[in-house]
Parts: C-alpha cells; sequence; structure tokens
C-alpha cells in the first residue's frame, strides 16, 4: 500500500491522507526508530553529527508523519481519524517515555557534553545538550537504583493521584442539580442561559429548567440571576465541590488526595536534590528561583490590592445606591460588578463588529508586521489543504522566502473550538546541508461569512488572531537550525506566551487600528469615543481580577515551596494566610476552592500558576518599549525580531528578554496597561 505518512513531502498531502494509514505508519516509523536508536548507541564514541543530527531526522520524520494525523483530528474529525489518533497516541508516549529513560542515550549525551567537542559548539547545539540533559535528570534517570525504583512507584502514584482528583472534581460537578420550575425565581438571566436550561431539562425529560454547576450552567446564574439566594446556593455548591463542606459533603472529598499529592512531590523533590517541589517546577523555566517568583507575586499584589479595595468600595455604593443592598457578599460581587459594568459602559457588539471585516483584519494584520518586521507575507493558491476554508501564505523577508503558514479561521461541524497555532514543519538544517522552512497551523473558531457580506469579528476575536499570530511569528521567524531548539520548541513555558500576548497590543492602538478596522459598508475606521469606551471596559474591575490570579498564584505556589509533611492542616492555613495578604472579599468559611484546583492537582501548572501573570508582564514590558520608541518603530521592531523571534529556545528566556529591553522584566508597564497605576 502506497503510505503518504511514509513519504517525504515539503508539505503535508491533505487530500491523500487516510485514516487507514496512520498506524501502518507509526508502527514503521517507531519500529524503524527504536532500530536507528540502537545502532547509533552502538559506537564507540559520540559527536554532534554522529549521534544528535541523527536523532533529530528521526524526531523529524516522525513529527512530520503524525503532526498532519494530530492536525486533522483536530479540525476535520471524523470518528476514523479520532479512533487512528487514539490508537496512535499511547504508541507514541510508549516511545517518548522510552527514549527519555533510555540510559545509555543519557550518557552518550553526557558524553558530548564532556568531550572536547562540546566547547566547538554553536549556542543552539549547546542548549539541546543541556536540556535534553536536565529532562535526563528531571525524570530520576541519574538515580541511584533503590532510589530510581522509588522515583518510578512516586511518579506512578502522583500520576493515579491526579487523575482521582479530577475525576472527584468532575463527579462533583455533575452530582448537584438545580431544577427550577417557576421563571420567575430566574429573573435576569439572559435568554441564552435560559434557552440552556431549559434544553437540558428537556434533554433529561423534565420540565422547566435544569441547572448545574458546569460552568456555562453556572456562571449565569451568579452572574445575573437577580434572587441573591439562588446565587448563595449555586455558590455554595460549587465553591464546596469535592470536598467536606457544602451540600455533598464527604463526598469525592479531595482532601486526602490533596495531603498525599504533597507528601509525594516533596519526597520526589528530595530524591532530585532540590528543597521542595517548587524548585522542581523551576528547574525548566525562565524564572530563576523561588524567592524571585514570591517577590514577583508579592510586589503584584502589593501594588494592586489598593486598585482592588477601590473597586470593591465602589460596586458596593453601587449596591447601596441602587439596590439598597447593605452588603456584598461573595456570591454577589459578580453579580453588582455586571450591573455596574452595564451601567457605566454600553458597548454593542454588533455595532463594533461592523468595523471588522476579517479581510481587512487580516490584511491590517499583515501590514502591522511588514512595518515591524519588513516582512512580506502573500497568500498562495497552489498548496493543498484538508478544507475548502483553508486559506495558505508565504512569508517573505528581502523578497526570500523563510516560511509559510495555513490560516483556518472559521468554525465549522467536526472542528474542535478554541484558537491555537501548532507547528506543521520545524526549522531545522538537514545532514544533507538544506533548510527545512518552519510552516504553521493558525485555527480559529469564528462564525464565517453569511450571504454576501465578509464575516464581521468582535474585537474580542480580532485579539484572539492577533495573539495567534504571534505564536506563529515565533514559530516562523526563527533562524535557528536545531529543530529541539527552533521556533515555539523548546521555549521556557512561562515565556511561551511573550510573542501572542505582545502581539494582541496592536488591537488596542488608535495608529494601528487606522488599517486594521474598517467599517464594512462605509469602509470608515473604529471611531475614538468606541475605542475610548473599549479601553475602559477592558480595564474594569481589574485590580479585583488581580487579587483572584494573585491568590491562585501564591496559594499554589507556597504551598508547593512550604508544604511540611508532619503539619496538619497546612494547607488551609496557607489559603488563609494568602487570602489574608491579596483578597478583598471575604471568603465564607465553607469555601474549599483548593478542593476543586484541577491546575494545580490534576493538570501541569504545580508551582506555575504564576506564569499566567509573569507571561503579562514580560508582555506588558517589552511593548512598553515601543510606546517609548514609537509603535512601529524599525529598529526596535528589528531588535525584537533579533533578540526574541529569531532565537526561538535556542538561549535562555531571560537573557533574550534582558537582551531586548536592557534589563530584567518589570512590573508598572503591566500595571499602567491594566488601569492600576
Ligand atoms: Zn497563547
Amino acid at each position: 500500500m502506497n503510505n503518504p505518512l511514509l513519504e517525504t513531502h515539503e508539505l503535508p498531502p491533505f487530500g491523500s491522507i487516510k485514516p487507514e494509514h496512520v498506524m501502518p505508519a507509526i508502527n514503521t516509523i517507531l519500529a524503524e526508530n527504536r532500530s536507528a536508536v540502537a545502532a547509533l548507541l552502538e559506537q564507540s564514541s559520540f559527536s554532534w553529527d554522529s549521534l544528535i543530527r541523527p536523532l533529530e531526522e528521526l524526531d523529524d520524520r516522525l513529527a512530520q508523519a503524525f503532526s498532519p494525523v494530530s492536525h486533522m483530528n483536530s479540525v476535520v474529525n471524523t470518528s476514523e481519524t479520532r479512533d487512528a489518533y487514539n490508537e496512535a497516541l499511547p504508541r507514541l508516549s510508549e516511545y517518548h517515555t522510552e527514549m527519555g529513560q533510555n540510559p545509555k542515550l543519557f550518557k552518550a549525551y553526557e558524553a558530548i557534553k564532556n568531550g572536547a567537542e562540546y566547547e566547538t559548539l554553536d549556542q543552539p547545539q549547546k542548549k539541546t545538550i543541556l536540556n535534553a540533559l536536565r529532562d535526563f535528570k528531571l525524570s530520576g534517570i541519574d538515580l541511584p537504583e533503590e532510589d530510581k525504583k522509588r522515583f518510578a512507584a512516586i511518579s506512578s502514584r502522583l500520576s493515579s493521584l491526579s487523575s482521582q482528583f479530577s475525576d472527584n472534581v468532575l463527579d462533583a460537578t455533575m452530582a448537584w442539580k438545580k431544577h427550577i420550575d417557576d421563571v420567575a425565581l430566574l429573573k435576569g438571566l439572559p435568554d441564552s442561559a435560559l434557552d440552556q436550561a431549559r434544553q437540558l431539562a428537556e434533554q433529561n425529560d423534565e420540565s422547566g429548567y435544569l441547572f448545574t454547576l458546569d460552568f456555562p450552567s453556572y456562571f449565569p446564574i451568579v452572574t445575573y440571576a437577580d434572587d441573591a439566594e439562588l446565587r448563595r446556593e449555586f455558590y455554595e455548591a460549587f465553591t464546596t465541590r469535592a470536598s467536606d463542606q457544602g451540600p455533598n459533603k464527604g463526598e469525592w472529598d479531595n482532601s486526602s488526595v490533596i495531603e498525599e499529592i504533597m507528601l509525594l512531590r516533596k519526597e520526589m523533590a528530595a530524591l532530585l536534590g532540590f528543597d521542595n517541589y517548587a524548585e522542581v517546577s523551576l528547574a525548566p523555566k525562565m524564572a530563576k528561583d523561588t524567592d524571585q517568583v514570591l517577590n514577583f507575586l508579592r510586589e503584584l499584589a502589593a501594588k494592586s490590592k489598593p486598585a482592588a479595595e477601590r473597586e470593591f468600595a465602589e460596586i458596593c455604593q453601587f449596591a447601596l445606591e441602587q439596590y439598597a443592598a447593605s452588603e456584598v457578599n461573595a456570591w454577589d460581587v459578580g453579580y453588582f460588578a455586571e450591573k455596574l459594568k452595564e451601567h457605566k459602559f454600553s458597548i454593542s457588539e454588533e455595532a463594533l463588529k461592523a468595523y471588522f471585516p476579517a479581510p481587512r483584519v487580516i490584511e491590517g494584520m499583515f501590514e502591522v508586521v511588514r512595518r515591524l518586521y519588513d516582512i512580506e507575507i502573500s497568500e498562495v493558491s497552489d498548496i493543498e489543504t484538508w478544507h475548502a476554508d483553508v486559506h495558505t501564505y508565504n512569508v517573505l523577508k528581502n523578497g526570500e522566502l523563510i516560511a509559510r503558514f495555513y490560516l483556518d479561521l472559521y468554525a465549522r461541524q467536526n472542528k474542535q473550538g478554541g484558537a491555537w497555532m501548532d507547528d506543521c514543519r520545524v526549522r531545522r538544517l538537514s545532514s544533507t546541508g538544506e533548510v527545512q522552512l518552519p510552516v504553521a497551523y493558525l485555527t480559529c473558531n469564528f462564525s464565517g461569512p453569511v450571504g454576501d457580506k465578509p464575516a464581521l469579528l468582535t474585537h474580542n476575536e480580532v485579539v484572539t488572531l492577533f495573539h495567534e499570530f504571534g505564536h506563529g511569528l515565533h514559530h516562523m521567524m526563527t533562524k535557528v537550525s536545531c529543530g529541539s531548539v527552533s521556533g515555539i520548541n523548546g521555549v521556557a513555558w512561562d515565556a511561551v506566551e511573550l510573542p501572542s500576548q505582545f502581539m494582541e497590543n496592536w488591537c488596542w492602538e488608535p495608529e494601528a487600528l487606522q488599517f486594521i478596522s474598517g467599517h464594512f459598508e462605509s469602509g470608515e475606521c473604529l471611531p475614538a469615543d468606541l475605542l475610548d469606551k473599549m479601553m475602559a471596559a477592558k480595564t474594569f474591575m481589574a485590580g479585583m481580577m488581580y487579587a483572584r490570579q494573585l491568590e491562585f498564584s501564591l496559594f499554589d505556589f507556597r504551598l508547593h515551596v512550604e508544604y511540611t509533611p508532619d503539619h496538619i492542616g497546612q494547607v488551609q492555613e496557607i489559603l488563609n494566610e494568602v487570602r489574608q495578604e491579596v483578597a478583598v472579599i471575604a471568603a465564607p468559611e465553607t469555601n474549599r476552592f483548593q478542593n476543586g484546583f484541577s491546575h494545580i492537582f490534576g493538570g501541569g501548572y504545580a508551582a506555575g500558576y504564576y506564569s499566567y501573570k509573569w507571561a503579562e508582564v514580560l508582555s506588558a514590558d517589552a511593548f512598553a518599549r515601543f510606546k517609548e520608541d514609537g509603535i512601529f518603530n524599525r529598529q526596535t521592531g528589528e531588535k525584537f525580531l533579533a533578540t526574541v523571534l529569531e532565537q526561538g529556545g535556542s538561549v535562555d528566556a531571560m537573557d533574550l528578554f534582558v537582551q531586548f529591553r536592557g534589563r530584567e522584566p518589570e512590573i508598572e508597564a503591566l500595571l499602567k496597561q491594566d488601569g492600576i497605576l
């Protein structure tokens, strides 16, 4: 059988890739890779060219086969593609674990690091080796036999505990429902929320309205329901999920799961030679040490708290004056904040959308990067894609092709929701000396054109598009030739969002909106008074949002720094202290937010939640340099290109930032941008 996934193509032949090609291709490549790696490791000595370059070739071949499969699974999903994809996943993860745990491979990298050749290698090559060694060590490969066994046992127990944590949250979320027949009780809810609840009731063969603790069902209640008791009831059920409190107290209780996770993380850190798990988390990140993160979070907290207090006071005063509400509880805040927002700025999304027809926005976005980086983007029509909606583009610098991308803008059936950038090809130098150009997929889910009108985007969607394009530029503008640190590869996790959030800034600048926006009928660009209103709405209640994000971040980070095995009740104690320090709204005694904090106990954010604010600071501070020099200043653009975008993961993210900014990041620019200073 001819299998396109086993052939070499400059770009994936989407039209001929079929689900039945997936497993034969993956099995063949994995088997060939395994024997190729074994053969490479038979050598008596190792060098970049004899080991790492061939390994990168093997990785790239696998990526070239699987990347279009994984992409098609997301954007043109059928039950056949899904089955093939799901069958391939465990094979791939098995293979990657095997490589990451291969002691011979580790020793071979170590031999290169300690050999005479190392000093002659260039920066991306050195970084590739250092990253590999770091990851090997973090996976416990370098431990004495006994410790290695214990490490493996802990890893496996931790992964069951984190699924148990998520399962408990899910079960607790699904267990609680509220059925309401009397629509009068639901006064204040928007029609969309009522429709949804009626539909849910119908699906359960019930009359009236059915609500659950799923966010899309829960959120409208606490934001819009006029009935305070109803809001309180939902809030209590939501914030006590999987805990010893609330309507289902003691069921699916995550308290002991949290304790065991923390205990094992602490032990794992000790085995690896760290003081605490936060240090393990930081090892591959941009932030240098735990003090740097703690100081960062505390400084943000101290500087934003007065704004949060002012905003809360404004909400309380508004609630008293307009609604005679003498107290504003945790379950009232969202409700009154929404009312205050409507009162202060009423912006019609529909009216705004008329200014953002998709073709104008896309051309405008290309114009922004033409001015910033002197690159030309031109549409090409002869590239095979997976759907008629998809557009393809060449990226040129000084007339030379440097990258390509696919743009798939609109929502459709069988396409996964959300927006993302993914890599299709990574920039690298092959063993035959040819440069493989980087290729990116940009995917969004906007509403498509209706009739002969162009698709009209909300401003939020425009921001999303710029965000994903920012990730895309990071991937495509790279000049690095080692696949594992080129483009978005090998970039520290807490620095990945810098180029994306950075791009969003141009969506708020009058000078850029001149050509990003243009009324689809009159061509007129976004009027200044509308932009002013949008800016005010953007920073509305920013201080309170900070308080919330900082509460989560500080709790997560302090817990992973301070956790002590024999200290009973420490988790709640730390949370209470953090709230004392940063929160402006008193949380009820029964609030067990931590028992549903899946980011850090069920997902990959342990001692990493700070990254959200960290990346915002980086992008705001980088953009502030453009505000100083002019938002289209060519020299500044060129500098950002040379120090951040072109370097990918080949240099430490903090060093790159310092090269661009002339100093380490500072928080003031973000606080100013969010209207807090
Ligand atoms: Zn992003």
